[in-house]
């Protein structure tokens, strides 16, 4: 967004020259947690004044996040002629300076492209990684029973390979003109400088309070003083600052074969914690850090209306699962001679509802990171018309739903396979979207797993260890049923992360992402079925109240719980549960290489995100 001052100032040959600087000016109320704190000295924080808005039209370029000051990284790279690659490199870079517990440098996530020049659409796996002596077996008792899950949580245990740094630098040489040098200056910038708390960041530390204590790199961070930074004050990371320096000076390499991977592997398998305090250690080795890749992978890929969907494959089960929502969608269309446009919004979510559930009994049962998952089945349009024979306009299926038999025989038979339970997964994460002029578009999900990750930060680097590894299933989810999600040597935790593009006559129409743990998959699915199947505006698809069904209980946001809607569901046998929020999209549509409409969420999620054009209309 052109503003009248930059706001953050990057990158150029000419390097870097100020950035601007606003103090806090708000007075907070007498009994608010701010106005008992002390005065942090230092240099003034990052563009935090910068207005949060949800939905913005124009042209030269776009970028939706989570928060403005990110989003204004983006645009101040697109308006300086970089590309998305490079605007969405350094966006992830200064969310994660501005939203350290949702995602960073000891993290992981998918980055999905689509090349203008090329028409095609790649996808990055930054997927964490488990070390090579991990057994199925690693999370259980010596009586075979899960060991306790925030237990796992805190500890080295839970720390993967991380795959952001390598994520970063990969994009960048294979799509971006700028180096990893020049992309991740304004996230070093944000880091030293800090920014301004607000509710949210100050609540996310509230809640970690306890965990991050256990660790006192993290809580000299996080918790200065034993408590939280308060709203309208500064958080700065210095060492974190360091980080960005670090990779931007020696490149990935210092994490996987130099001094930060030396310091990550000390902390990963001898936690340094508070007196009293022991968490179980972890096993990743300098090897493990050597050894990991991230490497360029073909998308899943479905029609869905006329449109391509490409979406995330293995590790991941978003592009799978997202596709399977829409084409059963489709099949229910078929079987009931009705359009999803024409439906009530109660009809419509009850549609939709079963059709996550659907979706998500095939994803527990076949999804992992293990060889012969059936990608093309499982994504095909036949598939679905097999395995929507299950499907009644007037009644939800009773949960668990049996998983279908994706065998490349859809004779028209209807014979579910089996059943099998849910596993526990938690919820963080981000998700950006960036478009620019020449047709280029990048939605990229990254994630340290939970709030805070496993809550260790690796002393004097500043930035936040991943537990990724709790995303495997911990013991079969059921007897007798094969379970593709356990841990294994080498092997990527399966993630719910659904970066979607999808296009139409092979230019970009539509790029959304989520974070949201599993919800991820059915927000994802929500916002491109809003905007394809039932016609909204990109803003509206993104604001419209959520339901997340996955094959268990229904969680639903107020707007879907408490009113008529929930009512007509609750009397079709839906079972819900309200959830405030379900997820935190971000999405963009695709006009022209000269019009775009940027959408982040309103106000109601989690403070709202940032939604920016270059040219605003
Ligand atoms: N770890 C989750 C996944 O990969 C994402 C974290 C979240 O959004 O909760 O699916």
């Amino acid at each position: 967004m052109r503003t009248p001052t930059t706001l953050l100032t990057l990158v150029t040959s000419a390097g870097v020259v100020a950035a601007l600087t606003v103090p806090a000016t708000a007075a907070p109320p007498p009994d608010s947690p701010s106005a008992k704190a002390p005065t942090r000295t230092g240099p003034p924080p990052v563009g935090h004044e910068l207005p949060k808005v949800p939905v913005m039209t124009g042209g030269g370029g776009a970028v939706a996040s989570v928060d403005p000051v990110a989003s204004q990284v983006g645009i101040d790279i697109l308006e300086r002629g970089g590309n998305a690659a490079d605007a969405a490199v350094a966006t992830a870079a200064a969310v994660a300076a501005v939203e350290p517990y949702s995602s960073g440098i000891g993290g992981g996530g998918f980055f999905v492209h689509y090349s203008a020049k090329t028409g095609k659409v790649e996808t990055i796996d930054g997927r964490e990684t488990a070390p090579a002596t991990f057994t199925e077996n690693v999370f259980q008792n010596p009586d075979g029973s899960a060991m306790d899950f925030m237990t796992v949580v805190n500890s080295g245990l839970s720390v993967g390979v991380p795959g952001t740094p390598a994520t970063w630098e990969r994009a960048l040489e294979r799509y971006g003109t700028m180096s990893l040098n020049q992309a991740l200056k304004p996230a070093e910038k944000i880091a030293r400088n800090g920014f301004v708390v607000d509710q949210t960041f100050y609540q996310d530390t509230l809640d970690n309070q306890e965990r991050f204590s256990m660790f006192p790199a993290t809580a000299e961070i996080y918790l200065p003083g034993g408590a939280p930074v308060p709203v309208g004050k500064v958080q700065r990371n210095p060492d974190l600052a360091k980080a960005y320096r670090e990779l931007r000076t020696h490149g990935a390499a210092s994490l996987y074969t130099g001094r930060m991977g030396e310091a990550l592997v000390d902390e990963v398998r001898n936690p340094t914690t508070a007196p009293g305090v022991t968490v179980p250690k972890g096993q990743l080795t300098e090897a493990d850090l050597a050894a990991y890749e991230a490497p360029f992978k073909a998308p899943t890929r479905s029609e869905h209306k006329g449109f391509d969907v490409y979406g995330m494959d293995t590790p991941s089960s978003g592009g799978i699962a997202v596709s399977e929502i829409l084409n059963l969608l489709e099949s229910f269309e078929k079987r009931t001679g009705r359009s999803v446009k024409d439906l009530s919004e109660a009809e419509y979510l009850h549609w939709f509802s079963e059709a996550s559930a659907m979706a998500f009994a095939d994803r527990n049962r076949y999804v992992g990171d293990v060889p012969g998952v059936p990608t093309a089945e499982l994504t095909s349009q036949a598939y679905a018309d097999e395995r929507s024979c299950l499907f009644d306009p007037e009644r939800a299926l009773k949960r668990p739903v049996p998983f279908g038999s994706p065998d490349g025989s859809y004779a028209g038979g209807c014979t579910p396979a089996g059943t099998s339970a849910l596993p526990h997964e938690g919820q963080s994460t981000t998700s950006l979207t960036v478009a620019d002029k020449w047709g280029d578009v990048v939605t990229y999900t990254l994630t340290i797993e939970q709030y805070g990750g496993s809550g260790i930060v690796v002393p004097g680097w500043g930035y936040l260890l991943n537990n990724e590894l709790t995303d495997f299933n911990f013991t079969p989810t059921t007897p007798g049923v094969p379970d593709p999600n356990l841990p294994g040597p080498g092997k990527r935790p399966r993630s719910s992360m659904s970066p979607t593009i999808v296009l139409q006559d092979g230019t970009p129409y539509l790029t959304a992402g989520s974070p949201g743990g599993s919800t991820i998959i059915t927000t994802v699915a929500q916002i491109v079925a809003g905007v394809i199947d039932r016609g909204l505006p990109v803003g509206e698809a993104v604001a419209a109240p959520r339901l997340s069904s996955r094959n268990g209980t229904e969680e639903a946001e107020a707007a879907v719980f408490s009113g008529a809607i929930g009512d007509e569901l609750r009397a079709k046998g839906h079972v819900l549960r309200l959830r405030p929020v379900i997820g935190n999209g971000t999405a963009i549509r695709t006009f022209s290489t000269d019009l775009f409409t940027a959408a982040a969420e309103p106000t109601k999620r989690r403070g709202g995100g940032s939604a920016m054009v270059v040219d605003p209309q």
